[in-house]
């Protein structure tokens, strides 16, 4: 049983628009939807039918979970829009959708997936180095896919480009439920940039 210590009650889910090649990246996000669901808390996700993204919301929505999509007018004219969402917004620019996106969640989860996701996720991240919130950001490391990305990272802390501090902000697991763990328990320490 998760316990909660930080009141979350919704998450941002950054996932990506393909499947990948490791059928371990549709079963971690069947896992992460079964956590969620089960702490009641509410997806925020980009809205889409495609990859992992769509897999995400179909699992959430079979366990009679509450998600919902935000996707910006040009993706939803593209016909890839989730039709059985339980709240569609839609945004007349991916800016905007992305500061929708930010605003309705109180937490951030970066699952497998390319440019999009990373680039979602390394927003919030920088808003987070800069104070401008101070809400959890999660990466599920699901079969260590982000391992060179975490690398990367630890490589420049040690050139002097980010503070260790920062870098120790993001929470980095396999496991959905202790990563959820983590993300609830996660208490902010600000840090000048
Ligand atoms: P990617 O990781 O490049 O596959 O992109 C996935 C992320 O970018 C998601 O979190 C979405 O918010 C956004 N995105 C990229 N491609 C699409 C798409 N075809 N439909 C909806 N959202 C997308």
């Amino acid at each position: 049983m998760i316990q909660s210590t930080q009141k979350i009650t919704s998450i941002a889910l950054f996932c990506g628009s393909n499947f990948g090649h490791d059928p371990s990246y549709q079963l971690a996000a069947e896992e992460l939807a079964r956590v969620i669901t089960a702490l009641n808390i509410q997806s925020i996700y980009g809205g889409a039918t495609v990859g992992i993204m769509g897999h995400f919301a179909d699992n959430v929505l079979a366990l009679g979970g509450q998600i919902t999509g935000v996707i910006p007018q040009t993706l939803f004219d593209a016909e890839i829009a989730h039709s059985q969402l339980s709240k569609l917004i839609v945004t007349s620019s991916m800016t905007e959708r992305k500061a929708t996106m930010y605003q309705l969640a109180d937490a951030f989860i970066l699952m497998p997936g390319g440019l999009g996701s990373l680039e979602e996720f390394f927003e919030v991240l920088s808003w987070l180095q800069l104070g401008l919130h101070q809400k959890p950001c999660a990466i599920l490391n699901v079969n260590n896919y982000f391992r060179f990305l975490l690398d990367f990272l630890d490589h420049s802390v040690t050139q002097g480009f980010i503070k260790s501090g920062h870098r120790d902000m993001i929470i980095n697991e396999s496991d959905p439920a202790t990563l959820m763990q983590h993300l609830l328990s996660y208490k902010h320490k600000p840090l000048i940039k």
